[in-house]
């Protein structure tokens, strides 16, 4: 008979407990082929433990020295719920954070077309102070026919303007076939709306040593999307960064609906930081605007935005692109709400 599939449990170390009580725990665990997995928190430290129910029963842990209580882990998702890890985790890359009060603003080009697009519009960007450069070298297209992306030139395009502003890069991977490319160039790794439960792609993501940043699926739900970060987070990648970016509903007046109340939610499930794309899920752009205040007033973290010098030109994505001229007056825009919600922009 197959073990049960939820016996993972998390143990809360009492106040006074010492580290070397902590890790006498943790020795005991491995010595069992148990995972551990360690959270210092603010309040208490917390063991969360998974692993085969039976070589956990084995294990007399209420028992050890400095161990408070010992509770199963109710929730499908482990290492990337609050139950594990109390505190809010901040993910920094290249000295920009995400996360616990640093707000990640993150803008650029839907796709990656040219030289010139590509450097003028990570200028514009850097220049109005978002912390991170998007674009795409590798476009999920619903048409066949529809421009798929520059692929690895893109990727060195997205190196120049990194090179040149020192933005870090978000890109993102559709194929494990691109990993290689992918990591040589990218800062973050970005998971697809469309890939969100391709949980190879994600065990992929899993074992490398960038973060990523995984997209909602269009029909997904909160714990579906929690439970792709688990994937990522079980292979040993605890750096990710979760973004709602619009479900599809009934409603045809956006491109797809903005999920704020999913924002509220995640916000309490998880530690880790959770971003908003207004672009994808208005589909026009003067709803950007409104919809980033929102983001930003309900809690998230940061929000990953699309601009392009000539959006009427654009091979993708065009509508909802603000434009670029505009886009030093959105920022500003944005980092006073930011400030207003005691976020420092990261
Ligand atoms: C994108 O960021 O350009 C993109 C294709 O996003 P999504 O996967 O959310 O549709
Ligand atoms: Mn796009």
């Amino acid at each position: 008979m197959a073990s049960n599939p939820s016996p993972e449990l998390l143990i809360v170390m009492a106040a006074g407990a010492t580290s070397d009580q902590t890790e006498h725990v943790v020795a005991r665990l491995h010595e069992a082929g148990v995972d551990a997995r360690v959270s210092r928190g603010r309040e208490a430290t917390v063991i969360g433990a998974i692993g085969e129910r039976e070589l956990l029963a084995t294990l007399p842990l209420e028992g050890y020295p400095g161990v408070d209580q010992v509770l199963p882990i109710l929730k499908p998702y482990k290492l990337v719920s609050r139950e594990v890890v109390p505190d809010p985790t901040v993910i920094e890359v290249d000295g920009r954070r995400i996360g616990d009060g640093f707000f990640g603003f993150i803008a650029g080009p839907c796709s990656v077309e040219y030289r010139e697009q590509t450097l003028e519009t990570a200028r514009v960007v850097a220049a109005a102070g978002c912390t991170m450069f998007r674009g795409g070298a590798f476009k999920p297209r619903s048409s066949p026919y529809s421009f798929q992306g520059l692929g690895v030139a893109a990727l060195e395009l997205l190196e120049e303007a990194k090179a040149e502003t020192g933005l870090p890069i978000v890109t993102e991977l559709m194929d494990p076939r691109h990993v290689e490319d992918v990591l040589e160039h990218a800062d973050v790794i970005q998971i697809g709306a469309r890939n969100m439960q391709n949980f190879l792609l994600l065990a992929e993501v899993g074992r490398a040593d960038k973060p990523v940043l995984i997209k909602r699926g269009l029909s997904s739900s909160v714990e579906e999307l929690l439970m792709a970060a688990e994937y990522v987070a079980k292979e040993g990648n605890e750096r990710v960064i979760l973004c709602e970016r619009g479900i599809r509903t009934f409603e045809r007046a956006t491109r797809f609906t903005l999920d704020l109340g999913a924002v509220a939610v995640l916000k309490q499930e998880t530690h880790l930081p959770v971003i908003v794309d207004p672009s994808h899920a208005a589909g026009r752009r003067d709803l950007v605007l409104p919809l980033s205040r929102a983001a930003v007033a309900v809690g998230a973290d940061g929000i990953i935005v699309e601009t392009h010098p000539r959006p009427e030109e654009a091979l993708s994505d065009g509508p909802q692109q603000i434009r670029l001229a505009e886009f030093p007056e959105f920022a500003q825009e944005i980092a006073a709400l930011a400030a207003l919600m005691g976020k420092q922009i990261g």
